[in-house]
This record gives C-alpha cells, structure tokens and sequence, in this order.
C-alpha cells in the first residue's frame, strides 16, 4: 500500500474520534493520506458487539476521510503489552509507513489508554529494526504526537478544528450502539445533546488556549524549532 502520511493508533474504536479526529480530517482536507488503528474492538462494552462497533468504526472512518482503518481485536480492559502485540504492532507500522503517528498521552485513567501509549510508542522502535523480521523492510516514523485531550497537562501544541469540528461530531455519532439514546443501558449513556455540548466545551477549552473556537491538543516529548519568532502565532496574554 501507499504510505500514510499520519497514523493515529488508540485503545478503543471512538478514541479517536473524540481525542484527535478533527486534526486527522484537517489533514485529509489538506492532502495528506490519513489512517487510524484501533487495537480493540470494545467487546466488554455494555452495549453493541464487537462487529457493529467495527462496522460503526468504518462508517465513522468514512466521516473522517481516512484512507485506511483497521482493528487488531485485541482483549479490550485488559490490553497487555506484551511481546506478541508488540510484534503485530510493529508489522502494521511497516505496512503503512507513516511518517507521524498519533498515540494516547501516556498517563491515563483507563488502563488500556496507557497501555496502547506505551505498546505504540515501543513498536514505532520496534518496527525500525532491520533484523526484527526478514519478510518486511524497517521503517521508524519521523514523529510521535501524543493526543491530550484527556490528560490534565499542559499541550505542547493545539490544532485548530474550527472548520473539522461539525465533520467530527458525525464521525463520533456513527457509533449509535454507543451513543443511541435507546436499549440496553440507555440510562447510562449519554444522549446526542450532551455528548455535543460535553465534546463543544472541551474543545472550545483548548481553543480558547491558542484564541480559536475549538482545538484539539498535542503532546511532543522533544522540542518544537521555530525559524521566524516574529511570524508566530498565538497572542500573548
Ligand atoms: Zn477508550
């Protein structure tokens, strides 16, 4: 396959969706060939099964402008970073060459969010070792984001998804077993409105950081460079 320009890898079909999707359909709106792994398939989930939340994934996909996505259906909660998902990781990472890949902030509530941090950030290294398998060429991305919608910490940097954010929205609602307001378990799960106006305010929260309406924030591990500081954006309070 062609490479992808970014890969954004996560726990759970619908992480990415709320954590970093506005910036994967930005980049697609800006040409870049854009695609999402999902380790799980959600199969501890109260409501819907493991198909329907794959299929639901597509469709959402398709909201995205992904050009590809995939599941590993791997154990959901109980996520293990071991050798073996570590190796199918690493082979997916050679398959689609990405040159950024987006993974969850290494600190999390949910076991599996720090679990897929941590297993994605170890294949990209993985997936750079020639000898690691002789059937696959080495490829090791250029740049690891981590996506920190979700973590208390301050983002390195924020993508303005003003223009994403209503693409996004229906991207996230194609997962109508999780986000229907009827059925099995319906008290539990929260209904259209409130998902808008809970996701509205958490991206106008990190829009407001960098003085647009809504963002989505990044964490880098290394230093950013600037050549022009007096090109730069964001206004000093
Ligand atoms: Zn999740």
């Amino acid at each position: 396959m062609e490479p992808l320009d970014v890969l954004a890898i996560a726990a759970h079909p619908d992480d990415v969706e709320q954590t970093c999707g506005g910036t994967l359909i930005r980049m697609a709106e800006m040409g870049y060939r854009t695609g999402v792994l999902d380790l799980t398939a959600g199969d501890m989930g109260t409501r819907g099964t493991p198909e329907e939340r794959v299929a639901e994934s597509k469709a959402a996909g398709r909201h995205m402008l992904l050009r590809w996505r995939d599941n590993l259906r791997m154990p959901d909660a109980r996520l293990e970073n071991c050798l073996p998902a570590r190796m199918t990781l690493a082979m997916k990472i050679r398959e689609t060459r990405p040159r950024v890949v987006i993974l969850p902030y290494w600190q999390a509530r949910h076991p599996d969010h720090y679990r897929a941090s941590e297993m994605g950030y170890e294949a990209c290294f993985l997936a750079g070792l020639k000898k690691l398998d002789p059937y696959s060429e080495p490829h090791r991305p250029f740049k690891i984001l981590y996506a920190s919608v979700y973590a208390d910490v301050k983002p390195s940097f924020v993508v303005d998804i003003g223009a994403q954010f209503e693409r996004r929205m229906s991207a996230l609602l194609s997962y109508s077993s999780q986000y229907g307001a009827t059925g099995e378990g319906a008290g539990l799960f929260p209904r259209e409105a409130e998902i808008r106006e809970r996701l509205g305010a958490i991206a106008r929260f990190y829009g407001n950081l960098i003085g647009v309406r809504y963002g989505e924030p990044f964490v880098v591990k290394e230093a950013m460079e600037i050549g022009d500081i007096v090109a730069m954006p964001v206004r000093s309070i």
